[in-house]
Order: structure tokens, then sequence, then C-alpha cells
């Protein structure tokens, strides 16, 4: 069996709060390989009477950090699995992963640019390991970040987007909140729509390649929005995190 789809047992050695609703945890893996950016793992619980149950994590961190990798998860209210990483995992505790998984949803920086990519929510984790291997490899492809959050509180990696974006002018990231904004936002104010995607595609020139993921509503309203402002369908890739369309 090829070693990303063998289960193997993490350790968890930090857990970093990023928003009220998301953690980031870092995992020590004893049989780590290099992941592609925007590829994700397996995460498999097993209660004590047996019943297992599995859910898919992207890796939020680059490759280019050898031996561990950062998932960021954000609690599901209801859900079965985030609110006992979220809430009840600790560090030193042990979780069992396999992975790295996925070959579609995928880019490096041989694969080129510009780069565009779209997210919504938790949607952002794998544009992240995109963004955070772009920076490692002092890569300059033009790259765009279109980012909806509901409120200016469940941005995720704020303060780190905010300086990768003031360190590189070929990076801008252009934040958008659907539910309310604080006095002085300088940001969109709206769901993503097709004048908003045709704005921020603007400077980026011709031969797009556009990642989008989050929730299956938003993925689906903005690939329809890509295809209609002149994205070749093949050069769009997707990735649906939920049911939900917040
Ligand atoms: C390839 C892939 C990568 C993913 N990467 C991430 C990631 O990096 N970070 C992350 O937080 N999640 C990610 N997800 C989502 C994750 O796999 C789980 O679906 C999510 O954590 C909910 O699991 P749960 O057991 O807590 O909720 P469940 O018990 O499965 O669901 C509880 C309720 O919440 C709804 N629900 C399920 N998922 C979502 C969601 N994502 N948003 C809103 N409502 C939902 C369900 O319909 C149900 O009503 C990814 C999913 C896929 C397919």
């Amino acid at each position: 069996m090829p070693a990303a789809l063998e289960w193997q047992i993490a350790k968890v050695t930090r857990i970093t709060p990023e928003t009220p609703q998301t953690k980031t945890l870092t995992l020590a893996l004893p049989a780590w390989v290099a992941h592609e950016p925007g590829q994700h793992y397996d995460v498999r619980l097993t209660a004590p009477d047996g019943y297992r149950t599995e859910r898919s994590y992207s890796v939020a961190s680059e490759p280019e950090r050898a031996g561990e990798i950062d998932l960021t998860v954000e609690r599901i209210a209801d859900g079965e699995v985030s609110p006992y990483l979220d809430d009840v995992l600790m560090p030193g505790d042990q979780l069992e992963v396999r992975g790295p998984i996925g070959g579609y949803f995928v880019w490096d920086v041989a694969i080129g640019g510009p780069l565009l990519l779209i997210g919504g929510g938790s949607g952002v984790v794998p544009l992240m390991a995109m963004l955070r291997h772009r920076a490692a490899q002092h890569s300059l492809i033009p790259t765009r970040l279109l980012y909806s959050s509901r409120t200016a509180d469940e941005i995720i990696y704020r303060a780190e987007l905010d300086r990768l974006a003031s360190a590189d002018a070929a990076l801008k990231v252009i934040f958008t909140l659907t539910r309310g904004a604080p006095p002085g936002w300088t940001g969109y104010q709206r769901r993503i729509d097709a004048a908003m995607v045709r704005e921020v595609m603007q400077s980026l020139g011709n031969d797009i390649r556009a990642y989008v993921c989050g929730p299956t509503l938003l993925v689906e309203a903005v690939s329809a929005a890509l295809v209609a402002v002149g994205l070749p369908p093949d050069r769009v890739h997707t990735e649906r995190f939920g049911p939900t369309g917040t």
C-alpha cells in the first residue's frame, strides 16, 4: 500500500487558537512525506466501544517544514469530530491520520501562475499552504487571495496574511465580510459575486490558474462567476468542505 494510504499515529505537539471557532493542530508524523500544497489528511477517531469515524482536513503548512504538519480545524457546533479536535485534544495526545491525499486541488510554484485563490471560511486552509509554500520558495508569481468570512473575528491567519502581503508586491489579499463589518473596514462587505471576481482578477493578466475552496454553495457560485467572466473551466480547481452556504 502507498505510504499515504497507511494510517500512522501522529503526536499533537502544539495547539494554536486562530479565531474563536478555529484552532491549528501541529502534528509530528513518524512517517512524514512532503505534501503538495492543497492536499489533505484523513483523521480517524476510535471510541472505546470500537466505533470509528473519519474526516478530512487540509494541510495548512508548507511542505518545506519537514516532519510535521499543521491542520486548522473550524469547530462545527453540532459536529461529531471537529469539537473533539478543537476542545478535547491536548498537546501530547496521539491522533490517527493518513495522507497526504488528493492530486487535483494542488498547486506548487512549478505549476506557475498568475494565481487566483478564492476561499470562504475554513476553505482558506489549503490556500494558505499554497501561499506559505510560495513564500518559502521566494516566488514572485502574481497572486491574489480573495477571502470571504462572516465577520472580522472569523478571519483565519489574518496577521500572517497581512504580513505576507505587505512584504510582497506580487501578492494581494482582499477580504470580504458577509455579516457586518467593524468601523473603518476597507474590504468588501458582501458575498463574492462576478463583479467582485472581475475586479480582483483585473491586474492579474491572462492564463490565470484559479483555486476555489469553501462551503459547497460558495464554491458553486464562485466557479460559475469565474467561468462567466471568461476563465476556461479547466483552469478552475475546486474543493468543497461542507454542505452549508453561509
Ligand atoms: C477535502 C476536504 C478537506 C477539508 N479540510 C478542512 C479543513 O482544513 N478545516 C476544516 O475545519 N474542515 C475541513 N473539511 C471539513 C471536515 O472534513 C468536516 O466535514 C468538518 O470538520 C465537520 O465535521 P464534524 O464531524 O465536526 O461535523 P459532522 O458531524 O460531519 O456534521 C455536523 C453538522 O455540520 C454540517 N457540516 C459538516 N461539515 C461542515 C462544514 N465544513 N461547514 C459547515 N457545516 C458543516 C453537517 O451537515 C451537519 O449538519 C474538509 C473537508 C474535505 C472534504
